[in-house]
């Protein structure tokens, strides 16, 4: 039997974050990047990182032969050092996402890994694959789309993108390529759906060089401290644009502002003169209105710079009426409250805030309907497969795709696991593979059981029983109930006693060994504790034979 063409889905449909597509042929699996996503805190207490369960990878480990990387977002590498401390394989993609990647690595303590830079429509072949990357806009310099030319034929994957026809480098998205590989045909394409509920086109990254350049035209009086994700060179290249041109020196504050300003520095993506940088701890040596301070915590993040200064926690920058604080990125669905906390907290001390709500300080770095339409029909596949984006980002996507002329029965929405032949004659959904979250307390692989448990102890909190008995069983001395995230009324806790004491005393006790005594003490407890308070702590009866 011939060769199959087989696409599977390890991370990033159905979800946001955690992007990862394997492609194989014969003895050749490849994969299209490998991300994370961080944990919500709520439901997922005490978990640092998520990354793809990439078990078909491990299990196909002599076929796979190389990784080809979009571009360096966590929600695209994140996921990489992981699987190349298991696999050690060779990974390809701009110098920014490898010198992010070496980065993360080198920060995990793993080994070092064989990273290739590519430069701009290079072209590298791997068995029966011919991988090429074609240069697109995004919110980080260095983005590619890749168009992989198979036995089977084409197929496009997107990757993140936006058409920029203005960006910050000047180094535009190759519209022109990208028509050209649609003209010659393409089998199946993958495209992005983060945004497919926007109308029209996305804002140009250096319509926000123009809102930064007004503010800090207006606010020359001020201090100006300007917070945004570390990764968006672009966007921190602008700021320093403006600082310097208003006369202003720069100093950075938190670790991942500066590493990747360090980084970005080393491969020459970020141009700033030294003469211009003040370091964050001598920044009381320069005049309010002749500095400007770069930071991270945009997402009103607990431990960021921002966070801490509208708390007053920061030592060096204490936020007074003399400020000017740019937000200068949008919350991620789910962070509204920290940041309009963090917002609220800047305000109490006098400062202007400024905000996405108020002014345009921030261009997303997704393609917006219009710009997917286009797309579409500059690569005019065959087939279409909407990735990156929850079940429904991607069903509106099927459907604008649809709009678009695609035909119904060649458009498929992928899940988690999904297993599909491409061929010619159409996309045939095989066997699923095992996929799903992988979750990580620092390098280590966390159970699901113990990630209940510490959400059973955030939410209900952990009771301790102690019991002192004789050797015959009889109770010696005070029984004590211990409680920690758990609050207990006195007489819930008399009752807890009292009720303890009698099964002590009762025969049925005795007659028991010692791990079904601590099983009639918990039971007793939880009943009390479901009836009087409609609550279930952890109970811990801990039994001491005197
Ligand atoms: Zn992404
Ligand atoms: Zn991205």
């Amino acid at each position: 039997m011939a060769n199959q063409l087989k696409l599977i889905f390890l991370g990033g449909v159905g979800e946001i974050g955690k992007n990862m597509t394997a492609l194989e042929y014969g003895d050749t699996l490849i994969v299209i990047d490998g991300g994370m996503s961080f944990p919500d805190p709520e439901t997922m207490p005490g978990i640092d990182v998520i990354i793809p369960d990439y078990e078909y990878l491990l299990k196909n480990k002599h076929k796979l032969k190389a990784i080809f990387v979009t571009h360096g977002h966590e929600d695209h590498i994140g996921g990489l050092p992981y699987l190349l401390r298991d696999v050690p394989t060779p990974v390809y993609g701009s110098n920014i996402a490898m010198a992010f990647l070496e980065h993360k690595i080198k920060k995990n303590k793993f080994k070092e890994a064989k990273t290739n830079v590519v430069k701009d429509g290079e072209i590298i072949e791997v068995g029966p694959f011919k991988v090429e990357f074609v240069r697109v806009t995004h919110s980080i310099a260095g983005a590619y789309a890749i168009s992989i030319t198979t036995p089977k034929g084409v197929i496009f994957f997107t990757g993140d993108f936006k058409i920029d026809h203005t960006p910050v480098d000047g180094r535009k998205i190759d519209l022109a390529r990208i028509a050209e590989i649609g003209t010659k045909g393409v089998l199946l394409m993958l495209q992005e759906s983060t945004n497919v509920e926007r109308r029209g086109y996305s804002m140009s990254e250096s319509k926000v060089g123009e809102s930064l350049d007004n503010l800090f035209n207006e606010n020359r009086g001020s201090r100006i401290i300007v917070a945004t994700f570390a990764s968006n060179i672009h966007r921190v290249q602008q700021i320093i644009n403006c600082a310097i041109k208003y006369g202003r020196k720069v100093a950075f504050s938190g670790r991942s502002m500066l590493n990747t300003v360090e980084i970005a520095q080393k491969i020459k993506e970020l141009k700033i003169p030294e003469d211009r940088i003040v370091d964050i701890e001598k920044i009381s040596q320069v005049p309010y209105d002749r500095l400007c301070i770069i930071a991270t915590g945009t997402q009103g993040e607990p431990e960021s710079a921002l966070t801490r200064m509208s708390q007053d926690e920061f030592k060096r920058v204490a936020i007074c009426e003399t400020d000017t604080v740019i937000l200068s990125a949008s919350p991620i669905p789910g962070n509204e409250r920290p940041i309009y906390q963090v917002i609220n907290n800047l305000c109490k001390k006098g400062a202007k805030v400024v905000y996405e709500a108020l002014s345009e300080v921030h261009a997303s770095g997704h393609a917006y309907q219009e710009e997917l339409k286009m797309m579409l029909a500059l690569v005019r596949p065959r087939y279409f497969i909407p990735v990156h984006g929850e079940y429904r980002h991607l069903k509106k996507h099927a459907e604008l795709a649809e709009k678009m002329g695609i035909l119904r029965a060649n458009v498929l929405i992928p899940e988690l696991g999904f297993c599909v032949s491409v061929s010619k004659a159409g996309l045939k959904q095989l066997p699923t593979v095992k996929s799903g979250s992988v979750f990580l307390v620092g390098d280590t692989e966390s159970e699901a059981e113990d990630m209940q448990i510490r959400k059973h102890l955030a939410e209900e909190g952990i009771v301790i029983a102690l019991v002192t008995v004789s050797a015959s069983g009889k109770p010696q001395g005070e029984l004590d109930i211990i409680t920690k995230g758990a609050v207990i009324p006195d007489n819930v806790i008399q009752e807890l006693k009292d009720a303890i004491q009698y099964k002590l005393a009762g025969g049925e006790y005795r007659e028991l060994n010692q791990e079904a005594r601590q099983k009639l003490i918990r039971k007793t407890m939880s009943k009390i504790f479901y009836n009087k308070m409609k609550r279930c702590p952890i109970i811990m009866p801990i039994i001491i034979e005197e």
